[in-house]
């Protein structure tokens, strides 16, 4: 694995710093300008209907793009491998844009367990409402993703790894499984970032973002992006054009500034989660960890063929109940508590009093959030403070 990410490094460095940005720039400048524009003039209408017939590319109105966005949306693309991307004003808004233009009524999508949990809620209750029918099934269990499939199966969803348990599935399996039965295959690679894994290498269809997290990576922006095909990535942004859920040039700089940096970043995510990780798993008070980069980790082997590393986020049980699990929670200095993740700054949150709060403690228990349970989004902080703090934090909790 480490071969493989020094292989990959220098080009991700490189992508990540110049990919998507043509040269030169207007004015010469050596950042891309934010376009703060809502429209596009036409010089005479001899230039609308040269436009408005084809024949020359230009940009239009700005629910239609941006030439900032598309900057954002060719180094996200250039990251991933793909060949187009779509930036969207936020994560959830790329994954219900991509659904809603690629799925229609009675059609059927499978969705792994341990999802996002807006992501679930959307294809139940508004795909559900429109006639579409859904399927969770269970997170790396490909035999029963495989037995979920019917004719009418248009879309396999899945994260990997998964929040909040790192739970990973097999990219390879699932695209197999999905060209076989000529289903689409989407992968939400939120945790793992562009530099951790490549699902589109293994023949994933479609992988998506949220970019609020690592891919902007400073706490300071929506946005969401989906990446694959050219294509499919164009039907999508006919549905963009439509629903409206664009990525403002504003948010577009702070995306592109952000990924110049996302390789760098993530090495330090990944060098300070393993060793927490490690830390916790060895900690007297502490029942599991799940972070894939350890052993233990029911996909770590999986893992380790499939990614270049493990990530940033590291959940972990504690000894104890919900009243133990906030006592550790409020007694530690530098992560606060909050929802998100992939930001330089700490988070620290317990996914039953956060996302699941109006959930009782068995329905939370049914979809596998345990009371005990806490997430932990590892900044860039230096390892050896959080691993005090969290230490302190277990002592006197
Ligand atoms: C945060 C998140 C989303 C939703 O993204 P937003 O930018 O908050 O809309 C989707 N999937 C995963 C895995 C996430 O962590």
């Amino acid at each position: 694995m480490k071969d493989r990410l020094s292989e990959q490094g220098r080009s991700l460095l490189t992508r990540a710093v110049h990919g998507g940005e043509k040269r030169p720039r207007p004015a010469n400048a050596i950042t891309t300008p934010i376009f703060q524009t809502a429209t596009y003039v036409f010089r005479n209408t001899a230039e609308l209907v040269d436009y408005m017939s084809g024949n020359v590319e230009r940009e239009e109105y700005g629910r239609y793009g941006n030439p900032t966005q598309r900057v954002a949306e060719q180094k996200c693309a250039e990251l991933e491998g793909a060949e187009d991307g779509l930036a969207f004003s936020s994560g959830m808004a790329a994954i219900t844009t991509t659904l809603l233009a690629i799925v229609q009524s009675g059609q059927h999508v499978i969705l792994t367990d341990d999802c996002y949990r807006r992501t679930r809620q959307f294809c139940r209750t508004v795909l559900g409402k429109f006639g579409v029918d859904v399927t969770i099934v269970e997170t790396g269990n490909e035999k029963a993703i495989e037995e979920a499939i019917t004719p009418k199966t248009r879309v396999l969803i899945s994260e990997s790894p998964t929040n909040p348990y790192n739970k990973i599935v097999d990219l390879e399996r699932i695209a197999e499984i999905g060209r076989k039965h000529r289903v689409l295959t989407i992968i939400d690679s939120t945790l793992a970032t562009p530099i951790n894994q490549s699902p589109i290498a293994y023949g994933i269809d479609l992988v998506l973002h949220s970019a609020t997290k690592f891919l902007a990576g400073h706490n300071d922006v929506l946005g969401g992006v989906i990446l694959g095909n050219a294509s499919i990535i164009e039907g999508i942004r006919q549905y963009q054009g439509i629903l409206g859920a664009i990525l403002d040039p504003h948010a577009a700089y702070l995306l592109i500034r952000g990924l110049k940096t996302l390789p760098l970043r993530v090495a330090q995510h990944n060098a300070t989660a393993q060793r927490i990780a490690e830390m916790l798993e060895a900690h007297p008070r502490v029942e599991r960890v799940h972070y894939a980069g350890l052993p233990s980790h029911p996909g770590h082997e999986i893992a380790r063929r499939q990614m270049r590393g493990f990530g940033g986020v590291v959940s972990f049980e504690l000894k104890g109940d919900l009243e133990a699990a906030s006592r550790v929670v409020d007694a530690v200095r530098i992560p606060q508590i909050a929802p998100s993740m992939g930001g330089a700054e700490s988070l620290i949150e317990q996914p039953a009093l956060m996302s699941f709060f109006e959930l009782t403690t068995e329905e939370r228990l049914a979809i596998g959030i345990k009371d005990n349970l806490i997430r932990l989004s590892v900044g860039l902080e230096d390892p050896d403070d959080l691993i005090a703090d969290l230490e302190q934090a277990l002592e006197v909790a």
